[in-house]
Order: structure tokens, then sequence, then C-alpha cells
């Protein structure tokens, strides 16, 4: 079997061995692995660009913000005092 473009992406042959991914127990996935080793589903980037991995970057800029908020209320006041001279 050769490698045949499907969905605009490249299906490798099994020369490229099974997913490297495991699962909570260990077991590994049966799907064929592409470049990089992981299958469609297991695509460390794929991923990282996730709904979930989205939401988790919301999250993280959320609590960035709370933490910075005396910060970036002070510079507000001070850019407020500024303008209204
Ligand atoms: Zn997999």
């Amino acid at each position: 079997m050769r490698a045949q473009p499907v969905n605009g992406m490249i299906q490798t042959d099994h020369s490229a061995g099974v997913c490297l991914h495991l699962g909570a127990a260990g077991e590994r996935c049966y799907r064929p692995a592409m470049i990089g080793g992981f299958c469609e589903k297991h695509d460390p980037e794929r991923i990282s660009r996730s709904p979930l991995a989205l939401v988790r970057l919301a999250a993280a800029m959320l609590l960035l913000f709370a933490l910075l908020w005396p910060l970036i209320a002070d510079v507000v006041r001070e850019l407020q005092r500024w303008l209204h001279k």
C-alpha cells in the first residue's frame, strides 16, 4: 500500500508504524501513525490547536490579568489623570 492523499493530508502506509500515544491504562493506540509518530487524533500539534487548548489559554490569560490587576488599575488611573490634566 502506497501513501495516498486523503482529505488533503498524506496518509502514510504501515511502514510508519502505529501511533505512539499511550492511553490512561497504558494501552497503545491502534491508528496508523503520521509524520511525527502520532495518529491524526493524537498529533500534539493538532491537540495544541483544539478548542480545549484555547480554553486553557484563555483561562491562563484571565488568571494573569487578575494577578496583574492592581498594576493595571494603577496604570489606568495614571493615564486618566494625565489625560484630564
Ligand atoms: Zn493515536
